[in-house]
């Protein structure tokens, strides 16, 4: 089956060509298209250097010109065209000392993590495949290049990698691949959090989140990763995330409840952005107490959540405790009644607003503040009463409220 190349790779590879060197798609392009995948991007890998590389084509930007990387642009994408390189030797387990360029696209194949990975395609050879990558493929089956100890003492990185391929792919981790894990997992220390993040973020994100019980076999990488021993059944656990939406906030929340407060402190160690660390931390701390269902409570949700975040918590409570679905499922539609008839739940959607209680002559901030969260209150129990006129007359109450 061959690779059907998009115009722009294979116009980046034909230029190339005619100015004599060699180049290839390379790495996870190849690998999705065999797999019937679309792929994200395309990775170019030539015998040129990237100076060549700048000459040939018009806009280029100098990405990693150390790595041998240059990002080509052509009508909108972006293309990573990267000399062929071998790495020398690593020194601290997570990054070569020192890459050396290639001149043979092998060379190149031989540095890369997994067969899957490491195959090679243009229009002129088609597959350049040493590893066995295509069969591995067809077999489903994630195998180290070369010999596995070896290359995840080079770079811990790509044990996580491993696992998280096997959830994004449903494939299975070859059995020496997967027995050279355990001994090194410790090494995954030396990782940046966001590099253990993205990949982490993956694995929760995929098609069989299953693969995280490989950390159970694995026990290190939990206490690597976390600091102690997953705390609850990480089958159970899995099977939660594989029911929930592919979204990275709920599979964290649902991840990470388990640790309890501990949870924060994870979240920060993984060098979370504040929102996203917010947002997770926001469902964690709601999804042991009871929702309940009835129309004030719901809109006091609606308020301190935003609508999007609190239908995302009903869907990680169905998740959770599915023989009280038909609970949540009434509260749903509450709450999209409550949306659906523009039913005050907040102060912005007061029929009064703060210079309404100036004028009435209510002068300090705070005061000014009381009042409308008292008139929300007020709305939040009924709803009819949210008209400028009723509003208006209960608002004398607060100014005699306003002394020094
Ligand atoms: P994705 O679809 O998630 O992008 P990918 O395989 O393209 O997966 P990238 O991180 O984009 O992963 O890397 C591109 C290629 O570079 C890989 O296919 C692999 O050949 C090589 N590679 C990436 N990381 C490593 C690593 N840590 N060790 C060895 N080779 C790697
Ligand atoms: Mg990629």
């Amino acid at each position: 089956m061959p690779v059907i190349l998009p115009a722009n790779v294979k116009f980046i590879i034909d230029a190339l060509y005619g100015a004599g060197f060699e180049a290839y798609a390379v790495g996870g392009c190849v690998r999705d298209r065999l797999l019937g995948a679309e792929p994200k991007d395309w990775d170019i890998a030539t015998s040129a250097t990237p100076a060549q590389v700048k000459e040939i084509f018009r806009r280029t930007v100098d990405t990693g010109i150390k790595h041998g990387t240059v990002t080509v642009l052509l009508e909108r994408c972006a293309y990573e065209v990267t000399t062929y390189r071998v790495d020398g030797a690593y020194l601290d387990g997570r990054r070569p000392s020192e890459v050396t360029f290639a001149s043979r696209i092998g060379d190149d194949l031989s540095r890369r993590d997994f067969t899957m990975n490491a195959i090679a395609y243009n229009g002129r050879d088609g597959f350049v495949d040493p590893f066995g990558g295509a069969e591995d493929i067809k077999n489903k089956i994630i195998r180290c290049v070369g010999e596995a100890s070896q290359r995840f003492n080079e770079d811990a990185l790509r044990m996580l990698r491993a696992v998280r391929f096997a959830s994004q792919l449903g494939f299975e981790i070859e059995p020496q691949t997967l027995s050279a894990i355990q001994p090194l997992a410790r090494k995954l220390a030396l990782i940046s959090a966001e590099r253990i993040r993205e990949e982490l973020t993956k694995l929760l994100l995929g098609a069989r989140p299953q693969a995280l019980c490989l950390f159970r076999v694995n026990l290190p990488i939990q206490y690597v990763l976390f600091g102690r021993e997953y705390p609850g059944d990480m089958l159970e656990k899995a099977a939660q995330i594989a029911a929930c939406p592919k979204v990275t906030a709920l599979v964290y929340a649902l991840f990470l409840l388990n640790y309890g407060a501990e949870s924060v402190k994870i979240l920060r160690d993984l060098r979370f952005d504040n929102k996203t660390a917010r947002e997770i931390s926001e469902y964690i701390r709601l999804l042991p107490p009871r929702l309940e269902n009835d129309s004030y409570a719901i809109k006091k949700n609606l308020r301190g959540l935003s609508a999007d975040h609190f239908f995302k918590l009903l869907t990680l409570k169905e998740i959770l405790e599915p023989e009280k679905a038909a609970e949540f499922h009434a509260i749903r539609a509450a709450a999209e009644g409550i949306l659906a008839r523009g039913e005050c739940f907040s102060i912005r959607q007061l029929a009064v607003n703060g210079d309404d209680l100036i004028a009435a002559g209510i002068a300090d901030g705070k005061a000014v503040g009381a009042a409308l969260e008292s008139l929300l209150d007020r709305v939040l129990r009924d709803p009819s009463a949210n008209t400028r006129a009723r509003l208006l007359t209960e608002i004398p109450r607060f100014a005699r409220n306003d002394g020094p």
